[in-house]
């Protein structure tokens, strides 16, 4: 049996259906298996914290590296599934990592209508809150979204988000075929090797994401209109306040998060 036969008669077997409300679209795809274990590099001594394990496929993977596994499900009809699993039924949003062990590593197909979410919760929260980091995380996640986070031309707070903490790259795209059922966007798997330090100092995130979400509440507009709130303007900065938010370097943020 394939891994879409294998799909299809363990959701027959156990009476259930893919919940489109809990993003579920399980992997039939190998190939992307085989590019998502091997990106995250396992060794026996890992920990890894998988997000969404559906019917076990990855999990059955990442199981064969380490010992140290643990798997969050919101659907608890996956119970019995899932059995033979480390697995936690809670909303991967409302877990705490600070529980896990430093330099976790995160290794998922995740839902993918909680990606930013996620993202954040895992990363960006964790870092601001010293508390227990990633130090690889490997998703599988929208296209579109995976392209944006590596976008090196225009960046967004999306991205921002990521390159203050990690490298992101792209490892591979993913056909929505290679998905039951298939979602109607394609799909990349992102890995982001996450820095020993941040790029900016943790007393400064806070100012530093505030700056941003500022400085983006109107993309297509100058900074300087964006910035009106801060009081802050041309003859405080040398940074040109007709370019856009899109074009400014981290640097360039946390020079001017310091003028608020
Ligand atoms: N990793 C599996 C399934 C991916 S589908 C595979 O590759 O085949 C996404 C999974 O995330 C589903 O199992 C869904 O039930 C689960 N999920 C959805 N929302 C969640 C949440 N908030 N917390 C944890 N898991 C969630």
């Amino acid at each position: 049996m394939n891994l879409k036969e294998e799909t299809l008669a363990l959701l027959k077997k156990h009476g259930l259906a893919a919940k489109k409300s809990l993003g579920q679209n399980f992997l039939i795809s190998e190939t992307a298996l085989e590019q998502i274990v091997g990106a995250a590099e396992l060794t026996k001594d890992d920990f890894v914290l998988e997000i969404g394990p559906g019917l076990g496929t990855l999990t059955k993977e990442l199981n064969k590296h380490t010992e140290n596994v643990l798997s969050l499900e919101l659907d608890t009809k996956l119970k019995k599934i899932l059995e033979p699993y480390n697995v936690n039924y809670i909303d991967a949003l409302k877990f705490d990592p600070s529980e896990l062990p430093k330099n976790f590593k995160l290794v998922a197909n995740i839902p993918y209508y909680i990606t930013s979410p996620i993202l954040n919760h895992f990363i960006k929260d964790q870092f601001i809150q010293n508390s227990a980091t990633p130090k690889t995380v490997v998703l599988l996640m929208q296209r579109e979204v995976a392209e944006k986070i590596v976008n090196e031309k225009r960046d967004s707070v999306l991205s921002l988000n990521i390159k203050v903490f990690g490298k992101p790259e792209i490892i591979a795209h993913v056909k929505a075929d290679c998905f039951y059922p298939a979602p109607k966007v394609d799909s990349s798997i992102l890995k982001i090797n996450i820095f020993k330090k941040p790029k900016v100092s943790i007393e400064n995130l806070n100012k530093f994401f505030k700056t941003i979400k500022i400085g983006f509440s109107s993309p297509r507009k100058k900074l300087s209109n964006n910035l009106k709130p801060f009081k802050i303007d041309q003859t405080m900065t040398e940074i040109d306040l007709n370019r856009r938010a899109e074009t400014l370097s981290i640097d360039e943020w946390v020079e001017l998060s310091k003028l608020i």
